[in-house]
């Protein structure tokens, strides 16, 4: 018997996945732009008091973490969208949005789940390079809408190069492309961006319908293992997409109370964010002694290109025989590059020391 799949199976990429999950012993894992730290305990305890109610469906509506998302952001309820993950809200508008025939613009090298958007759908990405400082060319990218475009992607800070753009460039940005063309901006990492503050971004909702802020629990509250993320919208017509194209119950109870408590610690957070500059700072300057150029992070990770780029896979497993997990430029969309995570000081020195060994 022969299956016959869909045709999305047969364009579907693999997702370039980090490599640890199977390991045992010590690691040092900044290969996922994972949070060293782990939940406070009241979040914990959060998911934990979720879990005892684990025999009912979760609220489907997601009314609790919604509205203290709207409490914290000034938000209205009704344009926030819940995700089993900020992922499962981008496949989501993919899917709310595009056609054969359709175009989504996005630029590359950017996050990898971007090109299972085009395949899953059926829509044509043009994915438009970086500049020569691996940020986002925003005028390659305003070129490249047409009336077929339907959605724009722009990554900010950008995974994997860790830079961001300044609010007032996008600002500029978003005035160039119709008003009838979805502007996504993924806000994963924006809680570390030094060149403006997480709630700037916001102000631009009220000026378009059309925009979407993706952001994540994920990165700064470190519950990427329990897969919550959302969408602030412009408009609550995408808000509704975005629920109607999934199945009822996306994130799930644990997940929603875990996410609902981390919000009611802002403190944690900017204690995160200051030790990811702390590390930020530190990291660059101990690379440049190693005669390495990062680019200007304005994320929990960073990006550089190896002196020798030939010498990227002996690298990686070098690191990895030393239990130290970092991630290709090859499978990010550039090869001889690295990504590295930062994670606790200890992780990021021993990072440094077994690098320095193998250059
Ligand atoms: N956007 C970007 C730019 C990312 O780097 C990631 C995670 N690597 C995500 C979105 C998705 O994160 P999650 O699904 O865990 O919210």
């Amino acid at each position: 018997m022969t299956l016959r799949f869909s045709a999305a199976i047969g364009r579907i990429p693999v997702y370039p996945a980090g490599a640890g999950y199977a390991r045992s012993g010590p690691l040092v894992r900044l290969e996922s732009n994972e949070s060293p730290y782990p939940p406070l305990p009241a979040v914990v305890a959060a998911a934990a008091a979720a879990l005892e109610g684990a025999n009912r469906y979760p609220d489907p509506a997601n009314t609790r973490l919604r509205d203290a998302l709207s409490a914290r952001y000034g938000v209205p309820a009704e344009l926030i969208a819940i995700g089993n993950g900020s992922c499962d809200v981008l496949l989501a508008l993919g899917e709310a949005l595009l056609d054969p025939g359709t175009d989504l613009v996005h630029a590359w090298p950017s996050f990898s789940v971007y090109p299972q958007l085009e395949a899953a759908t059926g829509a044509r990405a043009v994915r438009v390079p970086l500049d020569d400082h691996e940020r986002h060319d925003l005028e390659a990218l305003a070129a490249a809408v047409t009336p077929a475009t339907r959605l724009v992607i722009l990554c900010n800070p950008n995974n994997p190069t860790s830079t961001a753009l300044p609010l007032e460039r996008i600002a500029a940005f978003l005035e160039r492309v119709p008003p009838e063309v979805c502007v996504l901006i993924d806000e994963a990492y924006c809680e570390f961006n030094s060149l403006d503050p997480p709630d700037a971004s916001i102000e631009l909702l009220a000026e378009r319908p059309s925009l979407v802020l993706l952001r994540t629990f994920s990165k700064v509250y470190g519950l990427c293992g329990l897969r919550a993320g959302y969408a602030l919208c412009g408009s609550s017509e995408i808000a509704q997409a975005l629920t109607l194209i999934r199945q009822p119950f996306f994130c799930n109870a644990a997940a929603q109370a875990a996410a609902t408590e981390a919000l009611a610690h802002p403190e944690e957070v900017e204690r995160r964010v200051d030790a990811a500059r702390v590390a930020r700072a530190e990291m660059a300057e101990r690379l440049r002694d190693l005669g390495i150029a990062p680019a200007d992070s304005q994320a929990n990770f960073c990006w550089f290109d190896l002196p020798d780029p030939a010498s990227e896979q002996a690298i990686v497993r070098g690191l990895a025989e030393q239990g130290i997990l970092v991630r290709a430029g090859a499978a990010l969309g550039k090869a001889g590059a690295l990504r590295v995570s930062f994670g606790t000081q200890q992780d990021n020195e021993r990072f440094l020391e077994v690098l320095a060994g193998l250059l």
